[in-house]
């Protein structure tokens, strides 16, 4: 039998709070929808699940979409909620470590840690409901409402010179503060187009003038001598900082990179755990970004940071999922300690929008956060529930 604390005695059944916890009671997780939304025949799926309460509140969170986030989802459904059940939701500390470590040997990485990251996100947008608050000042308070965002722009390395400065060019009009070209490599390749890969960084920094931000992912392209040439041109081609030049996996090859360059490396999309993130710090990774949709939400990403400015390490998350993510990021980074990097903005997806009642986008090059209880997220009932395909797990208790 759990300890009743946060968990709460299973089957007990409070009478409905209207508003808010009185003191001495908790509001109870009365369920746990784990779903995917379908946009769509050849996109991918979101994963998001949504968490009611006896007080009428819910929540949304969201994890991270790798082959549908159905993995995530089966964790959810299957093995998170029956311990949620019951739980008081306002917990979500205490919530993620139990979950974390009930089950740590189906992950404690990949869909696991996003099933954790969907957990939490919801939690706090419940939280902020419950509360009449949004979760910015749950936080700890926003250093900003108004957030600059930098365009992230994949593929390039398919593309011609001319190609990614077309496609950089349309970027500009959003008005970002930053570009970032990504190469999205052949992950099993390496240092296929060395100088083309230089050529499009320098076509990129004619097109924008010396003195715009410029950022480059690699996404796992190099070896290290492949690494060095290419971080070489990119520090005289002014660029801020250079992503994953080499495999993730490869932290002693990053530390080999980060020792050789003067530019700002930057690793962490692929770190799941505190441990990981650590790790990469202590090789020398100049930028560590992890993603609040796969280390564990606000609660995990809030560990990081406060890691990350023990060491002086600047946090700049990795965030591409346009609604429940992307929100929950920018409520992230308003409240993070001395940040001064724009956030990821992966671009508008229409497809999505339809299912929010207020569509999250930049105006005038900067992502606003209201004072909106929660995320802030309204959502289309109806658009949702259209798109809403129910996890169920074979494996759930009845
Ligand atoms: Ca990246």
């Amino acid at each position: 039998m759990r300890d009743p604390g946060v968990w709460g005695s299973m089957g007990a059944s409070p009478s409905p709070i209207k508003a808010g916890p009185a003191p001495g009671e908790s509001m109870k997780v009365t369920a746990v929808e784990a779903f995917h939304v379908d946009w769509g025949g050849g996109r991918n799926r979101s994963a998001w699940v949504r968490i009611r309460t006896d007080a009428g509140v819910d929540g949304l969170g969201e994890a991270s979409p790798m082959v549908h986030g159905s993995a995530s989802l089966e964790i959810i459904a299957g093995a998170f909620t029956p311990m949620l059940l019951g739980a008081d939701p306002l917990q979500p500390r205490i919530i993620q470590d139990r979950l974390f470590h009930e089950h740590i040997k189906v992950g404690p990485e990949g869909a696991y840690a996003g099933a954790l990251a969907a957990i939490d996100i919801a939690l706090w947008d419940l939280k902020g409901k419950a509360l009449g608050q949004p979760v910015w000042k749950l936080l700890g308070g926003a250093w900003r409402r108004e957030l600059p965002f930098y365009a992230s722009i994949g593929g390039n390395g398919q593309r011609t010179v001319d190609q990614v400065c077309r496609v950089v060019e349309d970027w500009l009009e959003l008005g970002p503060a930053q570009v970032k070209i990504r190469f999205d490599a052949d992950k099993t390749a390496r240092d296929v187009d060395l100088p083309g890969d230089i050529a499009k960084a320098r076509a990129v920094r004619k097109l924008v003038g010396d003195d715009f931000p410029l950022a480059f992912d690699s996404n796992n392209g190099y070896s290290v001598q492949g690494a060095i040439r290419v971080g070489r041109a990119l520090e005289e081609l002014g660029y801020v900082w250079f992503e994953e030049p080499v495999q993730h996996y490869h932290v002693e090859s990053f530390a080999k990179v980060a020792a050789a360059l003067d530019i700002a490396v930057s690793a962490g999309e692929q770190e799941y755990t505190l441990q990981g993130i650590k790790r990469l710090i202590e090789a020398g990774v100049d930028i560590v970004q992890p993603d609040i949709v796969k280390t564990g939400g606000f609660t995990g990403l809030g560990d990081m940071a406060a890691l990350a400015r023990a060491y002086g390490v600047d946090l700049v998350p990795h965030q591409t999922q346009p609604s429940i993510g992307h929100t929950a990021n920018l409520h992230f980074v308003a409240s993070l300690t001395h940040s001064h990097h724009p956030a990821e903005y992966n671009g508008p997806r229409e497809i999505q929008d339809v299912v929010f009642k207020t569509p999250v986008r930049p105006v005038n090059g900067k992502f606003v956060l209201s004072d909106a209880p929660g995320l802030g997220l309204e959502v289309d009932e109806g658009q949702l529930e259209k798109r809403t395909i129910r996890w169920t797990s074979s494996a759930a208790r009845a």
